[in-house]
């Protein structure tokens, strides 16, 4: 036996084995994650495997997308990634093997003689099964085909009696009739190997201690394991997590919305909180929400994981992003905002965008929409909204020009917040004006519409050279408006 006891995690090697049929799954993100947090709570490490071998259905944009996803997560392998189709001559060779300690057997049965089997299981109701009729032939029947160049596949000698039982680490003891399972392919008829008889060759070259995936795993489980008993190997502890579920309680698909991780990364999403949120999506700390990483993976263990299905909720995930995104530096928002904002941006825009991000950040709940608010520091309007031309149109025709005064007043030396408001507050007690009647049209004239960031704080931010050219070039504006 390849180890002492299987549940002993003191050399804990997991692996994560997605197929590069497609883009990367949040629901195979969170096996990947699962996956990670176990290994470093074990000290031990976390694998990556692409399960490419079936050539038509994967693609290398796949892989390119799945491994972009998973390194955008911190999620990378710690050793070389394995790719399954290198192998593939290795898993023959197993297959051999088993063929010669008698293991397993050659099954020349005709695709003619497969639909028969097929259409008759059909008849009576029943699951296909293959009727084992060449398991016991006689050697010199086999020996003839052989040399007659007569195809076959290699199939798997399972047990006729009995059952197969897994200690699952999630789901606990599960176990199927031996009957149930009949001789599975090992090599087909071209002398490839099977998906079965890959994974379970790579698992254990790969050394894997712990196996945990998608529930939907779990039937290939019972024949995954009769494979490592005809190799003489102690099976992988088993860990199948439920499948993520929509707010419908269905399966997680298309039609619930974003379900790639590169959708959620151009939403706008943190990787930090999409971590945070697949977390909780199976596994549970008592009633805790937010997990740093760190404290994920000190925390996790698989005994903490559910066994009912986890629904999807994205109203959660809005608010951890929002929490998370107050979390992170101004340096690193800048790095994620400034390729979202579709505006060049030179040295004194990147100073203002990190000054203005801190406060900007309290009131979105995404990279875009943080990005949007941007804009105001970094450009100028054009225009006047309709919101905007109406306070205009509605103040005094000098109103603009008393407003350039008095913010020309307030000094570089005295550019504050403070100053600016009570520079303001002066012009409206001289004259007569409640605040908010100067306080609303220059804002629009700094920014075109009604709405910013507090407007004195985004004043300070924009700073005094900005200001006085932006009330230029609005004066500019509003004058090119008289016919
Ligand atoms: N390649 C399989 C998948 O993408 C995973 C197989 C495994 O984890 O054993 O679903």
């Amino acid at each position: 036996m390849a180890r002492d006891t299987a549940r002993d995690t003191s050399k804990v090697r997991v692996r994560f084995a997605p197929s590069p049929t497609g883009f990367l799954h949040i629901g195979g993100a969170r096996t990947a994650l699962f996956n990670h947090l176990f290994a470093r709570h074990h000290g031990g490490a976390y694998l990556l495997r692409i399960e490419d071998t079936d050539r038509a259905r994967s693609s290398q944009e796949a892989v390119d997308e799945i491994l972009q996803g998973l390194a955008w997560l911190g999620l990378e392998s710690d050793e070389a990634i394995v790719y399954q189709s290198a192998g593939q001559a290795q898993h023959a060779a197993l297959a051999e093997e088993l063929l010669a300690r008698g293991a397993a057997y050659r099954c020349f049965a005709t695709s003619e003689e497969l639909d028969q089997m097929r259409q008759a299981a059909k008849a009576a109701g029943k699951p296909m099964r293959y009727d084992r009729r060449w398991r016991d032939r006689d050697e010199s029947e086999v020996a003839s085909k052989v040399a007659a160049s007569t195809p076959f596949v290699v199939r798997l000698k399972a047990p006729l009696e009995g059952s197969v039982e897994i200690e699952d680490a999630v789901q606990g003891t599960v176990a199927v009739q031996a009957s149930a399972l009949d001789d599975m392919i090992l090599l087909r008829s071209d002398g490839t190997p099977t998906y079965m008889l890959s994974v379970v060759a790579d698992d254990l070259a790969m050394n894997i201690s712990h196996v945990i995936r998608g529930d939907d795993h779990l039937t290939n489980a019972f024949r995954q394991t009769l494979l490592y008993r005809a190799f003489d190997k102690a099976p992988p502890v088993f860990a199948h997590i439920p499948l993520l579920h929509g707010a419908d309680g269905q399966k997680l698909s298309k039609r619930h919305g974003a379900i790639s991780v590169t959708e959620y990364r151009q939403a706008g999403i943190l990787p930090e909180a999409l971590c945070n949120y697949l977390v909780r999506l199976g596994w549970a700390h008592g009633d805790q929400e937010i997990f740093s990483r760190t404290e994920m993976e000190k925390l996790f263990s698989l005994e903490a994981v559910g066994k009912s299905a986890a629904r999807f909720d994205s109203e959660k995930l809005e608010h951890l992003n929002a929490h998370w995104l107050r979390q992170a530096k101004p340096q690193s928002l800048a790095q994620e905002i400034i390729p979202r904002l579709n505006c060049p941006l030179d040295a004194e825009g990147q100073k203002r965008l990190i000054q203005a991000l801190p406060s900007l950040v309290v009131r979105v709940s995404d990279l875009n929409a943080l990005a949007h608010a941007a804009k105001v520091y970094l450009q100028a309007p054009d225009g006047f909204d309709d919101k905007g031309s109406k306070i205009l149109s509605e103040s005094a025709s000098d109103l603009p020009a008393r407003l350039v005064r008095a913010v020309e007043a307030v000094s570089q030396d005295n550019w504050h917040a403070e100053e600016l408001e009570k520079a303001l507050r002066l012009l409206a007690e001289n004259h007569t004006l409640k605040f908010k009647a100067v306080a609303q049209p220059l804002r629009v004239l700094l920014t075109g519409t009604t709405i910013s960031p507090p407007l004195f704080e985004m004043m300070e931010i924009l700073g005094r050279t900005e200001v006085l050219h932006r009330l230029a070039t609005a004066q500019d504006l509003l004058k090119a408006r008289i016919p």
